[in-house]
C-alpha cells in the first residue's frame, strides 16, 4: 500500500502529499496508534490520508483511484469579471468531474465572453481571437494556441459524436485560463504597481 500518496488537495488546493492518518485503538487497557487501512476481500484498499499542508482528512481508494471529497481546482483569479470567472469555473467543476466535453465548451465561453467583452465583434470565436490579436491585447502565441483548439468550437458544442478527451479539455482549459489572465489579471497587477508607485 502506497505509505504517501501525492496529490492535489481538495481541502487547501496545493500539490501535496497525504499520510495515513494515525488511529487509535484501545486492546486490554493500552492505547495503540495503527493505520487507518481498509483491506476489502475484494483486493481493494480505502484508507484515510491527511493532508502534509492543511492536516485535513480525506478518503482514499487504493493509490488515489479515487479521493473524497473530489479535488476541486484552483479558484479563478478575482480580477476577471464576475460573468466570465463563473464560465470559466464551471468549466474547471466540470473537469474534475469527469465531463470533458462540457468543459471544454464551457472554456471556449468563457473566452468567447471575454473577447466580445474587449470590443471583438462577429459570431465566430476564431475571428474574434485574431481581432484581439490585431489589436494587440493578446500575443500571436496565444493567438496561435487559441487556433489550435478551434476543433472545440465546430466539434465539443455540437452533437456529432466528437469525444473529448481529458488532455484535450485540459489544454482547453489551459488556454482559457491563460487568455482571460493576460486580458484581465496581468493590467490588473500593472495598475496596482503604477499605483502603489504613485505613478500616473
Ligand atoms: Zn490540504
Amino acid at each position: 500500500m502506497a505509505e504517501i500518496l501525492s496529490i492535489y488537495c481538495p481541502h487547501c488546493h496545493r500539490h501535496t502529499a497525504l499520510t495515513p492518518a494515525p488511529v487509535e485503538y484501545e486492546h486490554a487497557y493500552q492505547k495503540y496508534t495503527t493505520r487507518a487501512f481498509w483491506q476489502k476481500s475484494s483486493g481493494t484498499t480505502w484508507w484515510i490520508g491527511v493532508c502534509n499542508a492543511c492536516d485535513e482528512p480525506v478518503l482514499v481508494l487504493n493509490k488515489g483511484n479515487k479521493v473524497y471529497p473530489a479535488p476541486l481546482p484552483k479558484p479563478t483569479e478575482k480580477d476577471i469579471p464576475e460573468l466570465i470567472r463563473t464560465d470559466l469555473n464551471e468549466a474547471k467543476i466540470c473537469f474534475s468531474a469527469g465531463a470533458y466535453r462540457a468543459s471544454a465548451v464551457m472554456a471556449r465561453r468563457a473566452m468567447q465572453v471575454a473577447s466580445l467583452e474587449k470590443g471583438a465583434t462577429g459570431d465566430k470565436l476564431v475571428s474574434q481571437i485574431a481581432q484581439l490579436q490585431q489589436n494587440g491585447k493578446i500575443t500571436t502565441d496565444l493567438k496561435e494556441w487559441a487556433d489550435a483548439v478551434r476543433w472545440v468550437g465546430n466539434d465539443a458544442a455540437h452533437p456529432n459524436g466528437v469525444q473529448v478527451t481529458k488532455d484535450d479539455a485540459e489544454d482547453v482549459l489551459h488556454l482559457a485560463e491563460q487568455f482571460l489572465h493576460v486580458l484581465y489579471v496581468a493590467p490588473a497587477l500593472a495598475a496596482g504597481i503604477k499605483k502603489r508607485l504613485g505613478k500616473t
